[in-house]
């Protein structure tokens, strides 16, 4: 079984070795936020397995998504678990790989571009920059936040100049600006939503911490939320001309 990161939603940013291996595959495995065009990649004859959560779609329990693989490769085909981004950030990979491990099916990971950097970077926002941020730190904003046997403490992310990445958070965002303010961050902290990063559906709403869940509120998933200094650098950052500028001068001999 080979366990392959597609990429963040461009079909291009699948690796050279995942595509190899998807042009090879016998069953294709495959997950909701997987580029459609990719699986044309697949040998015709490949059988095409939906493992997403759509509603209103087919779908298969997590639960029996190990044993499809298991049966599967057990049968000797090779099979290929695409999912989107990287296998391994919230995609729970480890729990499939785990799973054939141990019912003695050899595994090959191929870590896919997840869109924890994917989608700032589509909206040209760098996760590091030197003198804004030195670590980024990317969480779930799926628990309920209100909750508080919640699994992400939003008090310890509050503090510090560091850059937060929030995966499947816009449901969450008005409580997660709350949290995250009410622990000390400045309202006035520059914040993104990235939706549709990396495809021709992209929207990049910034704000800032105060106004940033009201800005969008209209996005849709899959989207992808950016918290900190760094997104003053975005293409549709807040950055102040002056800047904005002296940034874009501090780069220019590079671009000669
Ligand atoms: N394993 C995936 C993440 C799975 S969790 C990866 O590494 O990218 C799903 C979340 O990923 C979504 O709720 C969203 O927050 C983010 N995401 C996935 N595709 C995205 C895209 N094209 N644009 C913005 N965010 C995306």
């Amino acid at each position: 079984m080979v366990l392959v990161g597609a990429g963040p939603g461009d079909p291009e940013l699948i690796t050279v070795k995942g595509l190899g291996w998807l042009r090879r595959a016998e069953v294709v495995v495959y997950d909701r936020l997987v580029a459609p065009t990719l699986l044309e990649e697949a040998p015709a004859a490949a059988i095409r397995i939906y493992a997403g959560k759509t509603r209103g779609r087919h779908c298969i329990p997590q639960s029996a998504i190990s044993p499809l693989l298991i049966h599967h490769a057990g049968a000797g085909r090779l099979v290929v678990r695409l999912k989107g981004g990287d296998p391994f950030v919230f995609g729970r990979g480890g729990e499939e790989v785990i799973a054939c491990r141990a019912a003695g099916i050899p595994v090959e990971v191929v870590p896919g571009i997840s869109s924890a950097i994917a989608a700032p970077a589509a909206a040209g926002i760098p996760v590091t920059h030197r003198g804004l941020a030195s670590s980024f730190a990317v969480v779930t904003g799926h628990e309920d936040p209100t909750k508080p046997e919640t699994g992400v403490d939003w008090e310890t992310l509050a503090g510090g100049l560091e850059t937060l990445v929030v995966l499947m958070g816009v449901g969450s965002l008005p409580t997660i600006a709350a949290r995250l303010m009410a622990a000390g961050r400045p309202p006035s902290t520059p914040a993104a939503v990235v939706s549709g990063a990396t495809t021709a559906a992209q929207v990049v709403i910034t704000g800032t911490l105060a106004d940033i869940a009201e800005r969008a509120r209209h996005l849709s998933p899959p989207a992808t939320i950016v918290i900190g200094e760094v997104v003053r650098l975005g293409e549709d950052g807040a950055v102040p001309i002056e800047a904005a500028s002296r940034w874009t001068s501090r780069m220019s001999p590079c671009l000669d």
